[in-house]
């Protein structure tokens, strides 16, 4: 987190000087309290009118420090949040498809929504008031000295006491908000899962099992923060306490002060405001020291989803397929005990077309991830143009190799911009990927064309568009190795066959076929058929 504080350097400086002179504003009004107070005692009345005028004038100014030190402190705070967020974002984003699946996305959109709210309220906006609860303890500590170093006494004694307090209730709380930050990633992620399988819920009539578990959850979320709170609560109840016994107990002793003659009445008033601004930032502190303690673990788990994009790209070769790739004696295995691939040796030259068959669960996606870069700890070799995929950059892979997936996702875009994934094409470009892959055929239908909007995952389309919308999305980017999962298993009989034929007389590209249904026509037009399993 340092470094996002270093980052905003300049800022920071303003935000911490308002909040200096702030502070030390508010402290200096019990010295006036005082000088009206012996003003009024001793009847001067020309002095007590000028004093009023100038309490006024400068309870004015306290107004506008304060304003500008808050509006500063929350620039400063949104700013650290975005680029905070930002970068969880990219580090997630930048994950090794291997890494990514390890987590699911509702524990990223948790740590990106409800992590982060967390830090903004429990560690930054607390810090920030931290420090100004600093200064402002440490002015009234020295115009207490200089008033009455025997009051001054008694209250660091007390301070002493009530720093003990959160010290300890802390350590609890640290465990609670885990606890919390945990619970709130399972909700999501439950809330999530119940939402996208509205359609299976609704059409096995499985709603109401649905609330219930949703209930289950909303019950949990609720009953791990009201913990979290009690603790909370328990702190604060303790810090109310102590900081009103300390008030009653300075008021005790200035007034015995007085019955003994040894400090005057406007004195014994700027002691007991001064005790006021004393222990009010005491009790503040020692509701946001735990907060900002028990934040500390989540700001790891953060930091660390930050970080694990830049640790995992490798420098590497630049990948080529002027002649072949081939995969020589690979096997592979998600866990030890059960092999998906043994010793798979296949070789897809440059321009020439291949299909791949094989029953399901035999591993041919398998096959294409670890082609792809997105499964590592294969034995044997992956060689493009004879180069070892893991010598190679994973990232460059996507320049070579087009996938269209059995399962397209689209955005809640456009079918334009479902096509060129915010990519520069040129029109025609894009009317040639249209055309080829058929999209074209049903946007006739669409009153706006290419500038339909698709819907959520596409659900204003049907399974045999969203499909289209996959080929040319492939097709747009010529590459010159399209890889084709099942991908025409959504179309039509006539459109998929028409589709894959057009791939086929492409002379440009090299074609894999993965499929567990092949077409016996179009089977024939193949260079060469793999069969797996
Ligand atoms: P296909 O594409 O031929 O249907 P897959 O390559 O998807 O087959 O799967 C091959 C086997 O590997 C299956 O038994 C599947 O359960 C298993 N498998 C696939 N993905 C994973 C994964 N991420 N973790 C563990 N096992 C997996």
């Amino acid at each position: 987190m340092k470094e996002y504080w270093k980052k905003n350097g300049f800022i920071l400086a303003a935000a911490l000087m308002l909040s200096v002179i702030s502070s030390t504003m508010s402290a200096g009004i019990s010295v006036l309290l005082r000088e009206i107070v012996d003003a009024a005692a001793g009847k001067q009345t020309a002095v007590f009118g000028k004093l009023c005028m100038f309490t006024v004038i400068y309870i004015l100014m306290i107004c506008a420090v304060s304003f500008f030190s808050s509006v500063t402190a929350k620039y400063l705070t949104g700013r650290i949040i975005r680029q905070y967020r930002r970068d969880v974002f990219r580090g997630i984003m930048g994950r090794r498809p291997v890494r990514y699946y390890q987590e699911h996305t509702a524990d990223y959109i948790s740590a990106l929504t409800n992590d982060m709210k967390l830090i903004e309220e429990n560690y930054i906006t607390a810090l920030l008031n931290t420090f100004e609860l600093a200064v402002m303890l440490a002015a009234t500590l020295f115009l207490l000295v200089l008033l009455s170093p025997a009051v001054t006494a008694i209250l660091l004694a007390a301070f002493v006491l009530m720093l003990l307090i959160p010290a300890v209730i802390g350590r609890f709380l640290e465990k609670r908000q885990t606890k919390v930050s945990r619970q709130m990633a399972v909700f999501t992620e439950s809330l999530k899962d119940l939402l996208s399988g509205y359609e299976v819920l609704k059409s096995y009539n499985r709603i109401e099992d649905a609330n219930e578990r949703f209930q289950m959850e909303n019950e949990t979320e609720t009953r791990v923060k009201f913990q979290a709170a009690r603790l909370f609560a328990l702190n604060e109840g303790v810090s109310d306490t102590l900081s009103a016994l300390s008030i009653s107990v300075v008021i005790f002793a200035s007034a015995w002060l007085v019955l003994t003659g040894h400090i005057s009445m406007g004195t014994l008033l700027a002691l007991v405001q001064l005790s006021g601004t004393f222990t009010a930032p005491i009790v503040l502190l020692m509701q946001n020291l735990p907060k900002i303690q028990s934040v500390r673990s989540v700001i790891a788990r953060l930091n660390g989803y930050a970080d694990s994009g830049m640790g995992e790209k490798k420098p590497g070769g630049i990948p080529t397929f002027g002649h072949a790739v081939e995969f020589r004696h690979v096997s592979f295995s998600y866990d030890e005990n059960t092999p998906v691939l043994s010793d798979i040796s296949m070789r897809f030259e440059r321009g020439k077309k291949y299909a791949v068959m094989g029953p399901s669960g035999c591993g041919k996606s398998t096959l294409l991830k670890l082609m792809t870069g997105g499964l590592e700890d294969y034995c044997g070799s992956i060689l493009y143009d004879g180069r070892e995929l893991g010598t190679l950059d994973p990232d460059r892979i996507a320049g070579i190799v087009s996938l269209i997936h059995q399962n397209v996702y689209l955005f809640n875009w456009s079918v334009r911009e479902n096509i060129l994934l915010h990519e520069e094409f040129s029109e025609q470009e894009l009317q040639e990927a249209v055309e080829k892959s058929g999209v074209s055929e049903f946007l006739d239908e669409k009153e706006n064309g290419l500038d339909y909007l698709v819907g959520e995952n596409g659900a204003l389309l049907s399974g045999g568009q969203r499909q289209r919308i996959a080929l040319a999305r492939a097709m747009i980017r010529r590459t010159p190795l399209v890889i084709l999962d099942e991908g025409t298993s959504a179309l039509d009989r006539e459109t998929a066959y028409e589709i894959e034929s057009r791939l086929l007389e492409d002379e440009k590209i090299t074609l894999i076929t993965i499929t567990h249904h092949p077409d016996e026509e179009l089977l024939t037009r193949y260079d060469q058929v793999y069969r797996m399993g």
